[in-house]
């Protein structure tokens, strides 16, 4: 999702007060870029049966700190704060000899609005290109970045999209709709690979970027981009948006999800600026609200486990109501979190009776989709 700027913002971020409301008042003026305008001109209705609507945005870029810049959608700001779920959101860094775009988007038109934004600003190679994920919306548009470009992604997400592409296009033009320009993509190999644990710096030229693999967080190959000396993290979908927006577990792994998350937090200075997957930049509150929300999550199951409930039991009773702001709760928290959290807990519960001598009972229906294997542990660059 999309983005704007400033020298306020870098006075701000300079002087440490980066709050939200600064954040909020430090906004740019999108008119101030013609890539913005001809995207906005060029934009569509809403298609109110789809989740966002790809040819309704209209990206812009915010500098977050000298030649460190978000992009989200120019809507954004509105959309989170009414609980409405909004576009994707990623970035792009430039140094003095290469550029780097976190996250490529969903299709061309998409991709070719962050071009537009970059090209804007400087003409300077675009060098490296980083999928925070194998999400598509996070990593489709590679194809219409300079081929060149090196591509920078986990080994799971290669393994994901090299087994699973034109299943995953399928899945994406379901929820998209079939008239976003989904027809068209093919895969693109990736040109440097990162493994578990992966901690990576790229000089750009008088900006370097550290990309880090920290563990499962909304996928086994989530990575997260910082820039700034730390001052800037991009996340990708595993920091969604700004409250009331809490996270998907898609792929369940509630603990490690939560793990993953606290030490990711561990590591933000206070006054960083968090770019998340799907919304305007944010600080740091935005990480502590989603981990707020998996602990508060991981304590409802156990409890409903405790209590003798069973899976439909748990749904029904483990509403969670001060989430309830986000419009698609009934979804991602009652059909999607609390199953895949009780799941990941009931089967938890199993092995240790089991392994202690308890009675086994028939296995837990995991719902959730697949389940990737971590690589192994050796960064190849
Ligand atoms: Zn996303």
């Amino acid at each position: 999702m999309p983005i704007r700027y400033a020298v306020a913002t870098a006075c701000m971020l300079a002087a440490g007060s980066w709050h939200e409301d600064a954040l909020a008042q430090g906004a740019p003026d999108p008119a101030s870029s013609a890539a913005y305008r001809k995207a906005a001109s060029a934009r569509t209705a809403e298609d109110p049966k789809l989740v966002w609507t790809a040819s309704q945005v209209a990206l812009v870029a915010r500098e977050v700190a000298p030649n460190v810049f978000a992009v989200y959608a120019d809507d954004a700001p509105q959309k989170t704060a009414a609980g409405i779920p909004v576009a994707t959101s990623g970035g792009f860094i430039i140094g003095d000899r290469a550029v780097m775009i976190i996250d490529t988007m969903l299709n061309r038109q998409l991709a070719g609005q962050v071009m537009a934004l970059v090209r804007e600003r400087t003409k300077n190679p675009i060098r490296y290109i980083v999928n925070t994920s194998y999400h598509g919306d996070h990593s489709y548009g590679n194809q219409f970045f300079p081929a060149d470009a090196q591509i920078i992604q986990h080994r799971a997400t290669q393994d994901y999209i090299r087994q699973s592409f034109a299943k995953d296009v399928a899945f994406m033009t379901r929820h998209f709709g079939s008239n976003q320009g989904l027809a068209e993509l093919k895969p693109v190999p990736a040109s440097v690979l990162l493994e578990d644990k992966a901690d990576i710096t790229v000089d750009l030229g008088g900006q370097h970027a550290r990309i880090r693999h920290i563990g499962f967080a909304q996928t086994a190959g989530d990575l997260w981009v910082t820039a700034a000396g730390g001052k800037v993290v991009f996340t990708g979908n595993p920091v969604i948006a700004r409250a009331p927006a809490f996270p998907w577990l898609l792929d369940g792994h509630l603990r490690e999800s939560l793990a993953t998350m606290k030490a990711l937090r561990a590591t933000l200075p206070a006054d960083a600026v968090v770019v998340p997957g799907h919304g305007e930049p944010a600080t740091v509150k935005v990480v502590d609200d989603h981990i707020a929300y998996l602990d508060r999550l991981k304590q409802r199951i156990e409890e409903s486990i405790a209590a003798r409930k069973s899976r439909d039991e748990t749904v029904s009773g483990a509403g969670m109501p001060e989430y309830t702001g986000y419009r698609i709760y009934p979804w991602v928290h009652l059909q999607v979190n609390v199953p895949a959290a009780y799941d990941e807990q009931e089967l938890k519960r199993q092995q240790r009776n089991y392994t202690s001598g308890g009675l086994r009972r028939s296995g837990p229906r995991l719902g959730g989709p697949v389940r990737l294997q971590s690589a192994q542990r050796t960064a190849t660059m």
